[in-house]
């Protein structure tokens, strides 16, 4: 039971045949910090920052309030890595603040479609600078690593980087101290993982949202109960996507000349029915809710990645269902 998982905590997680694999927490508020520490967590592999905008009514949090939540969180994992993703507003994560300030602005026939995530952040770049220079802040006090959402477009990366940019001069300029920082991208729709050489050359890490992927590739609304039965993670082409993103992932070092890190931070990672398939497929870091860490660290435990790999490959041969039941039995046997 739960007491006997408890006991894992500071066990590394390693598997059998001795790979080292990197179990990171998802969390919504710096005080989530705690639980996951309490967890074992070795960092924040998402840290979803629009929970800090949403519910406010009239004005949006600013650039030293964000400064001080990020630095909390920063701070608070005393050096391991921590992972704070911009704003992702929008489709299920609605900010009234902004609607409000934007009434009739918008009109949200799609939302899932619509203005979200990063494209909500550009067009508004002085709202996006504003967290932007509140992170570059944050860097000073530990290991920081900015997670961009939903990227999709060659325009939008390069945008993303030159805001940057600009709000390093703003803080030089301001007199303001800040640090370095990865910058990395989610990779959440099916057309970034057909472009991934794109990402790979411009990011230090990606980050797989398999929650969105799921939807974009199957054209399943996440938030529609209509369709929820269609919302399969374990679908084919969201498999082919995933180890796709995980195989170039770790074959761009060759090119690039060093590794770019690649994570899962949807509810795949935190799935243990899940840990061996994503091990098999090289998968090395897992992010997850704080509660599902031990459980995922008790199938790396017990999981030899170099019998799982070819049993992985053999799942994503199978597109039908009896087939594919079939080759994720011989996986978990
Ligand atoms: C995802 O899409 O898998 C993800 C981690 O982001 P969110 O659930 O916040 O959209
Ligand atoms: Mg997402």
């Amino acid at each position: 039971g739960r007491e006997r998982l408890k006991r894992l905590k500071n066990t590394p997680a390693r598997t059998l045949d001795g790979q080292m694999v990197e179990l990171l927490a998802n969390i919504e508020l710096p005080d989530d910090c705690e639980s996951a520490l309490d967890a074992g967590a070795a960092g924040i592999g998402l840290f979803r920052t629009e929970f800090l905008f949403m519910n406010r009514a009239h004005h949006l949090p600013g650039e030293d309030e964000q400064f001080e939540a990020y630095r909390r969180v920063v701070q608070g994992m005393g050096g391991r890595p921590v992972t704070i993703r911009t704003i992702d507003i929008g489709a299920d994560k609605p900010l009234d603040a902004v609607d409000d300030y934007r009434d009739g602005e918008f009109t949200h026939l799609n939302p899932a479609l619509g203005l979200r995530a990063i494209r909500y952040s550009l067009s508004d770049p002085a709202m996006f600078r504003v967290q932007l220079r509140a992170l570059l802040r944050a860097a000073r006090y530990g290991t920081l690593r900015i997670l961009i959402p939903m990227l999709a477009h060659a325009g939008e990366i390069r945008q993303t980087f030159a805001l940057l940019d600009t709000a390093r001069a703003e803080l030089a300029a301001a007199g303001q101290a800040y640090g370095p920082a990865e910058i990395g991208a989610m990779i959440e729709v099916p057309g970034a993982v057909l472009m991934l050489p794109l990402f790979l050359k411009y990011f230090d890490f990606v980050s797989v949202g398999t929650n969105d992927l799921v939807q974009y590739t199957l054209a399943i609304d996440r938030a529609d109960e209509s369709v929820a039965a269609l919302y399969d993670p374990l679908h084919p082409a969201v498999l082919q996507l995933l180890a796709q993103t995980i195989a170039q992932s770790h074959a761009a070092e060759a090119w690039k000349g060093r590794p770019v890190h690649v994570s899962v931070c949807g509810e795949m990672a935190g799935d243990p029915s899940l840990t061996r398939l994503l091990l098999g497929l090289g998968l090395r870091s897992f992010s997850m809710h704080p509660a599902q860490i031990l459980s995922v660290k008790q199938e790396i435990l017990r999981a030899d990645c170099a019998r799982l790999a070819p049993l992985a490959q053999a799942v994503l041969a199978e597109y039908e269902p009896e087939g594919q039941l079939r080759a994720l039995a011989a996986l978990t046997a």
